[in-house]
């Protein structure tokens, strides 16, 4: 999942980067209100942690230009404790949920995996598709009853095909949601790593659509 931080304050940025990469997830972090409307506009984010006090233009502003422009993105807002007001603002504003600074790291995880849940529009936190389930809670995978050890990368690859199984996944959203919108990818990155999951599923688990991108059929066995 790409996960755009829209984030002025270098520390907290910082933390929440890092942690968030431990957890797998892929982080462009932006520090103002203008770049983040640009980076928003070109819908390559998963989900969008914003801040409200940003310098160029605030959160509020940020938020209301993108749902004007019905880009659907879930937005999560980070407030200050006492910022009822932009609090109850930024709900007003089309935002999906909303922390209160400061906060630890492992409650942004969780309202992160239940915005995606909710995306997805799941109650929980297990994905099964045929002999293939993948938990995003305790990143267990287990193929054919078996449990299956992935690297950060092979799990968000994994993730990203079974939330579309049966569809298509084109290779430049694939190689957005898995190195982000700053990182230069080795032209052949993308085909190392679906070899790797390949390997450690079976060949026919994942379908090459040659030059356009990869999927996992809607039953793999
Ligand atoms: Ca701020």
């Amino acid at each position: 999942m790409h996960i755009l931080l829209v984030e002025d304050d270098a520390h907290l940025g910082d933390a929440i980067q890092r942690a968030l990469e431990r957890l797998g997830y892929t982080v462009s972090w932006l520090r103002d209100g203008r770049s983040a409307s640009s980076a928003i506009r070109d819908r390559t984010a998963d989900l969008i942690l914003l801040d409200l006090g940003l310098p160029g233009r605030d959160g509020i502003e940020v938020l209301t230009e993108a749902r004007r422009a019905r880009i659907e993105t879930p937005v999560l807002v980070m407030t200050a404790r006492d910022g009822l007001s932009a609090r109850v603002d930024g709900l007003d504003a089309g935002a999906d949920d909303y922390l209160i600074k400061p906060f630890h790291v492992e409650e942004l995880a969780a309202r992160i995996r239940s915005l995606g849940r909710r995306m997805r529009g799941l109650a929980i936190n297990r994905m099964d598709v045929g002999a293939l389930s993948l938990d995003l809670g305790t990143s267990e995978v287990t193929f054919r009853g078996e449990a299956v050890e992935l690297t950060r990368r092979e799990f968000s690859l994994l993730q990203a095909l079974m939330e579309n199984a049966g569809r298509l996944v084109r290779r430049e959203s694939l190689e957005n949601s898995l190195y982000g919108i700053d990182h230069v990818v080795g032209n052949n990155a993308l085909e190392v790593l679906v070899h790797s999951l390949r390997r450690k599923l079976s060949f026919e688990t994942i379908r090459n659509v040659r030059g356009f991108g990869y999927m996992i059929p809607r039953d793999p066995k």
